[in-house]
């Protein structure tokens, strides 16, 4: 997997993808991530990327020449994505992270500023993700949030000891609760089916939890799931029980 950043603060980028389980994978080769700075695209002698906005405005606005130029530059390969990080964008999602762990490549345009000439979100034929309902300074956050749960469902990325699997959103619930050592903390215990070794009962109280949490946390969730028959039973006779 190929990521390849257009950013004008490629050490944001790069730090974050050296450290940790994103670093492993990008040491191992698992996942490649590049960096190109519009600004070494620039004409201008003073190499500036932006200007001020045509009607008056506070704030600078990201030039059409070294963005387009910065793009262009990138070797597109077969099964590529192109995205615009914009907060006027398409939600992102753990859905979305699953689709585009599948591509060869993706290249992500990060903005700054005040944003994008207008021309480049019309023309640079990328799709727009935002990662949420709120504005951050520039696009290198929401580039590194989605590197990291896209390169999380790239084979060998994360290794033995972790799994995506079983996380919060991967099958539509939130997770049941994890536990580990020691038994007692302060006289909080872990759960007594955990240390039972029974594993049809250890799964099914997992799933009951995944049920009652998605319930209580995030009962939108349930709408868009397939429920077994034995789901909707636990959950209406715990609904009846309240
Ligand atoms: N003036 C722009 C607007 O209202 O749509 C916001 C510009 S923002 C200050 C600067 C850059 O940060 C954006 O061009 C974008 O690349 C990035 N950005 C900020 N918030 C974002 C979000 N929620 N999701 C994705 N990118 C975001």
């Amino acid at each position: 997997m190929q990521f390849d950043v257009v950013t004008l603060f490629p050490e944001i980028i790069e730090n974050y993808c050296n450290s940790s389980i994103i670093g492993r994978a990008n040491k191992l080769d698992i996942i490649n991530v590049n960096t190109i700075n519009p600004r070494d695209f620039s004409k201008n002698k003073h190499k500036r990327v932006d200007d001020t906005p045509y009607g008056g405005g506070a704030g600078m606005v990201l030039m059409c020449e070294p963005v387009f130029d910065a793009v262009n530059s990138i070797k597109e390969q077969k099964n590529s994505a192109r995205i615009l990080l914009t907060p006027q964008g398409k939600p992102f999602s753990q859905e979305m992270a699953i689709e585009l762990s599948k591509k060869n490549q993706i290249i992500l345009i990060c903005g700054h500023y005040e944003g994008f000439d207008e021309r480049i979100r019309q023309n640079i034929n990328a799709q727009e993700v935002s990662i949420g309902d709120f504005v951050l300074t520039g696009g290198e956050l929401p580039a590194l949030c989605l590197i990291d749960a896209v390169s999380r469902n790239v084979e060998g990325a994360l290794g033995k000891i972790e799994s995506a699997h079983e996380d919060t959103f991967s099958d539509g619930f939130i997770e049941y609760p994890q536990y580990t050592k020691p038994y007692d903390f302060e006289g909080y215990k872990v759960p007594d089916v955990l240390l039972s070794g029974h594993h049809q009962e250890i799964k099914k109280w997992r799933r009951e939890q995944q049920l009652l949490r998605t319930l209580e946390k995030r009962p939108d969730l349930l709408e868009k799931v397939k429920l077994t028959k034995e789901d909707k039973l636990f959950l209406d006779k715990h609904i009846k029980q309240k």
